[in-house]
């Protein structure tokens, strides 16, 4: 017999293999045991069974090749970004090999790690320029001696996120030893019934050695199974969690009528199925705990004032918060004007009170009954005595986690948060699976077109032609530019340098200026002098993004759009096409490459939210559409969100049927599980 190995649970510290001064840089990975070494899944794999030759020119997909080195060094030019290359050959280094020269810039320690003579393994994106092929900043690794064969060569080769201290090639060695050592039976499964698996110790190797790329398949749906199980049971906990908080039921619906009596317009029928939903909720004895995504434009705010003032009638008071003062100001001005003629006082607080009194504006008597302001109002519990409601405007903004705080807030108010990112379905369940949801599928009638056109740059001067041309013609317009700038002094700078160069393109015409460096009441002046009409085109960065709502304003222009990220860009256009005039989309890519316009390119083609989401998640990946949304959920180690759809339900089904049978987790065989769940819930629902 063999030895049973070491117990998973050995601090690394302790192990023999593995340097004393290392074991810092593998906390900072968040590596402490054997177990956690283990379960540190590659990023990729390298397939060094054998290496394919040299191509004649860039493919499409990123290579691996490995080559001697020939030449190496420091380039002469380059400035602080100093670069280093090294150029590698290919079989005999003869006349006739081909060459790849690999370029690193800014990155000083890869010259040491470089000579002449060595053989060299790398990985990238192929660019040719003239008849040289370059590899900018590829991964790469040297093949030190004839002992790396057995675990760095000549195989399926695992590629695992290092850090400081710590090599792609270091960390294989270590895992491939704690694979070998360490008793992988005791490395438990949260999902139920798992460990008994005997392909579950096969596939924990082979997630990291395959023999085969289907063998990694394999065991990769299996470790990507539990870990999305481990992930729906924690949201399907939360949901099952909030469902068992008591509510103040809120019935009524006089103060709403009267509101929609004096719209100018009716509900459309979404509106109408959306506050439905949502006053079925408010009246039942549990908490209200709702998602209302609908695209921008598609009339949330209505839908939200609707329910203020069903809590309102109940005798409580209602919260508005906001991501960013602007949109705060403009829902507080929009709520004053509709609720005021009905005897409702509504408070605008943004910002801390403590540090700006000034932002008061509310000076009416008695307690506000509605309260408008930035996410900061969840910190300000003194002014919410009485909270019956909390809606949070434009929920992309804000986390998993502090959506848990306020959801569980002792004094027990609904909760209903709207959000614009149309999230496709097979990301929702995520994103979103603690929220029941609501979506908004119809818009106002009425509206005008929107057309959208990718424009080169050097056609800048008849944008602004035809920018003028509108303006004359007494519409509006946003011209938006990316922040490059990190510092504040440089982007104050490069606003500027952009309003003076619009100001003269567009002169006569007025054109104000709209930044986040600005103090609160310029910006406030300058948003309000153009909702005026006194300035016909507002120079802007992104915090003009969301529910900005001036509807003369028909035209949008981005400098250098292919910097925002396709759900930015159509959060951006929703700006325009809020009136009756048709609106024009106008994006300048600063840089024209292919991955530029394919991206552009969709917003030509569709006004749809949900066929730009789909379109992103398509480009993209899946982490950065989740971004704040999935903060409060363990990373995944391993699924693909975005791939793994079917699991991701097949996942979702199970958790759900355990806690079905065993809600509170109380059998012997959900102890793991049960443990885990609490470990987790500890930040979200804690503080
Ligand atoms: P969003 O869903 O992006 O927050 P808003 O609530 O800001 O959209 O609504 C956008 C514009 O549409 C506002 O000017 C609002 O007054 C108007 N609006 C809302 N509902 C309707 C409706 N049923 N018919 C016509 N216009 C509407
Ligand atoms: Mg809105």
């Amino acid at each position: 017999m063999t030895s049973p190995g070491a117990d998973p649970a050995t601090p690394l510290n302790e192990i023999s293999w593995i340097p004393p001064r290392r074991v810092p840089n593998l906390r900072k990975l968040g590596l402490r045991t054997l177990a956690d070494l283990v379960l540190h899944f590659p990023r990729r794999h390298e397939d060094r069974r054998s290496f394919t030759p040299f191509p004649d020119s860039p493919p499409d997909q990123p290579i691996l090749v490995c080559g001697v080195v020939s030449k190496a060094g420091y380039l002469p030019y380059g400035g602080w970004r100093r670069g280093y290359e090294a150029t590698i050959e290919e079989g005999d280094g003869g006349a006739l090999s081909r060459r790849i020269s690999c370029r690193w810039f800014n990155m000083p320690y890869v010259g040491k790690m470089i000579a002449t003579g060595m053989r060299m393994v790398a990985y990238g994106r192929l660019k040719a320029r003239g008849k040289r092929l370059y590899l900018d900043f590829p991964e790469f690794e040297m093949i030190e001696d004839e002992g790396d064969a057995l675990i760095h060569l000549h195989r399926i080769v695992p590629v695992h996120a290092g850090g400081e201290g710590l090599t792609a090639r270091r960390l294989r060695e270590w895992i491939f030893q704690a694979l070998h050592t360490t008793d992988l039976t005791r490395i438990s499964s949260l999902l139920p019934g798992a460990d008994q698996k005997p392909d579950r110790v096969s596939a924990l190797r082979a997630i990291h050695f395959p023999e085969s790329f289907e063998q990694l398949e394999s065991a990769r749906r299996l470790l990507v199974t539990e870990e999305f199980f481990a992930m729906q049971s924690l949201i399907v906990s939360r949901r099952a969690h909030v469902a068992e908080l008591p509510g103040k039921p809120k019935t009524g619906g006089d103060l709403m009528k009267r509101l929609h009596a004096a719209l100018p317009f009716p509900l459309t029928g979404a509106q109408q199925r959306a506050i439905a939903d949502i006053r079925r909720d408010m009246a039942s004895t549990h908490r209200m705990n709702r998602l209302l995504q609908g695209d921008v434009g598609s009339g949330k705010t209505l839908v939200a004032l609707s329910a203020c003032l069903v809590a309102i009638e109940a005798g409580f008071q209602a919260a508005v918060m906001a991501p960013t003062q602007l949109l705060a100001e403009q829902h507080y001005a929009t709520f004053t004007r509709l609720l005021t003629p009905l005897g409702i006082r509504v408070a605008l607080r943004t910002g801390s009170r403590r540090v700006d009194e000034s932002l008061e504006l509310w000076t009416g008597e008695g307690v506000p009954q509605l309260l408008v302001g930035t996410h900061a109002l969840l910190y300000e519990p003194a002014e919410l005595q009485n909270p019956g409601l909390i809606v949070i405007d434009e929920q992309h903004k804000f986390g998993v986690m502090q959506r848990a705080r306020l959801i569980t807030r002792a004094d027990g108010p609904d909760v209903l948060v709207m959000t614009a990112t149309p999230i496709p379905r097979t990301l929702a369940q995520t994103a979103y699976g603690d929220l029941d949801v609501t979506i908004i599928d119809e818009m106002p009638p009425n509206r005008g077109k929107i057309i959208t056109g990718v424009r080169d740059t050097k056609k800048l001067p008849e944008a602004a032609a035809f920018l003028r041309k509108h303006l004359e013609a007494g519409r509006q317009a946003y011209i938006v530019y990316p922040l490059v700038e990190e510092s504040e002094k440089l982007e104050a700078k490069a606003a500027s340098v952009e309003f003076e160069k619009w100001r003269e393109l567009l002169a006569p015409q007025a054109c104000g200026l709209l930044h986040g460096r600005m103090k609160p009441e310029e910006k406030d002046a300058a948003m309000k002098a153009f909702v005026a009409g006194e300035t016909k085109a507002l120079v802007a960065t992104t915090v003009i993004e969301v529910g900005i709502d001036v509807p003369n304003a028909n035209i949008l222009l981005i400098e250098n759009a292919e910097r925002f990220g396709l759900a930015q860009l159509h959060q951006l256009r929703g700006r325009i096409g809020r009136g009756q005039y048709t609106s024009y989309c106008i994006l300048m890519p600063g840089e024209d490459t292919p991955e530029a316009r394919e991206k552009l390119g969709v917003l030509e083609q569709t006004n749809d939210g949900f066929a730009v989401a789909e379109a992103d998640l398509r480009l993209r990946g899946p982490g950065d559409m989740l971004g704040t949304a999935q903060t409060g959920l363990p990373p995944l180690r391993l699924g693909d969100l975005f791939r793994d759809g079917a699991l991701i339900q097949q996942a979702r089904d199970q958790a759900a049927a355990i806690f079905e049978q065993d809600v509170r987790l109380a059998r012997p065989e959900h102890a793991p599980l049960r443990e885990w769940l609490a470990k987790q819930d500890v930040a979200a629902l804690g503080g």
